[in-house]
């Protein structure tokens, strides 16, 4: 008797939940921790099944579970990341990160008693912090990927994320037999811009032109700050023709588009475009040198143009 009022106390003074339950899943004692967190005391829990408290109990896991602990008398662990929780416990934090709940790691074990049936001792961790710090954690981390592959001026991705994004890619079409346009997008004479007006200015501009350049592509393209004022852009699904047509719409809108809030006169761009086909395949470095020759010749051809003219 003295050992079971010393478990007791014991079990009361823990900072967990420990309920125990008969074979037919009656409470037989449920501790402090519980009758705090859950607002049940254990006179009214105890007798009572888990079902009888929790009319919405029903976890296929936790009673698999019980049957291994009482059957084959081996412990079990119930994750929180598999199952979340066993006894909903509302938390007062609610909706600051999507949990309304407690979220548990539970453990059971046996409890051999003297007339020669088994009991489960449930053991209920509070883990609510744990998870909430670990995805904060993954939205860091996703955060510092996300910058890592991104222009900090401009938003748009930078070159790292072009070659982990290109090599996949052209395994992907080469299987698909899809083509994918590249556009070599950079702004005309954008030093005078500078000299003129500032490199704060210059910076402004930058991000301007790429809001009408973004503005003029698909969801699915993928837009790239090449170097300085030099833009990269893949447009998956376009052949020649096609990102021809792109370039030449996103020419057109860069024209008609004020670029900045005071006169900093016409700003153009030229274009050069390449492309992926099944039929002629390339490599990445191949479809980028092959753009950027079409650029070159679109500055000595005066500029303001995209190149190859398609007709
Ligand atoms: P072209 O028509 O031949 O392309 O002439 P351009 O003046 O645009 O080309 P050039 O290569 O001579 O000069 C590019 C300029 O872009 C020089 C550089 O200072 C400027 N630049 C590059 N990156 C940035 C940036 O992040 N911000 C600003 N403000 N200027 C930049
Ligand atoms: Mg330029
Ligand atoms: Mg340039």
């Amino acid at each position: 008797m003295s050992e079971l009022l010393s478990f007791q106390q014991v079990c009361d003074r823990v900072p967990m939940g420990i309920v125990i339950l008969t074979g037919e899943y009656r409470v037989v004692y449920w501790n402090r921790w519980l009758e705090q967190k859950t607002g049940v005391p254990a006179a009214q829990a105890t007798g009572k099944t888990l079902k009888e408290l929790y009319p919405d109990f029903e976890n296929k896991r936790f009673v698999w579970a019980m049957e291994n602990v009482l059957n084959n008398h081996s412990p079990q662990v119930m994750s929180q990341s598999l199952n979340h929780f066993l006894i909903p416990i509302p938390i007062n934090n609610r909706g600051r990160h999507g949990l309304s709940l407690m979220q548990q790691h539970v453990q059971i074990a046996p409890v051999p008693v003297p007339q020669g049936s088994i009991l489960a001792m449930v053991s209920i961790q509070d883990v609510t912090e744990n998870v909430i710090r670990s995805s904060a954690y993954t939205e860091l981390a996703q955060k510092l990927m996300e910058d890592s592959s991104r222009d900090p001026l401009t938003g748009v991705y930078n070159r790292r994320f072009m070659w982990d994004w290109l090599l996949p890619q052209l395994k992907l079409i080469s299987r698909a037999k899809t083509p994918l346009a590249c556009l070599m997008i950079d702004i005309d004479h954008f030093k005078k811009i500078n000299d003129q007006f500032g490199h704060a200015v210059g910076d402004k501009v930058l991000v301007s032109f790429v809001g009408v350049v973004n503005y003029c592509l698909r969801e699915s393209d993928v837009f790239v700050r090449y170097g300085g004022e030099e833009f990269a852009a893949f447009l998956p699904g376009n052949d020649l023709k096609g990102g021809v047509n792109a370039a030449e719409r996103i020419l057109n809108t860069i024209n008609t588009s004020c670029l900045a809030s005071f006169d900093a006169g016409r700003i153009t761009c030229s274009i050069g475009v390449s492309s992926w086909d099944y039929n002629d395949p390339c490599t990445g470095e191949d479809l980028l040198k092959t753009a950027d020759k079409h650029l070159y010749k679109a500055k000595n051809n005066g500029r303001n143009q995209v190149v190859p003219v398609i007709v």
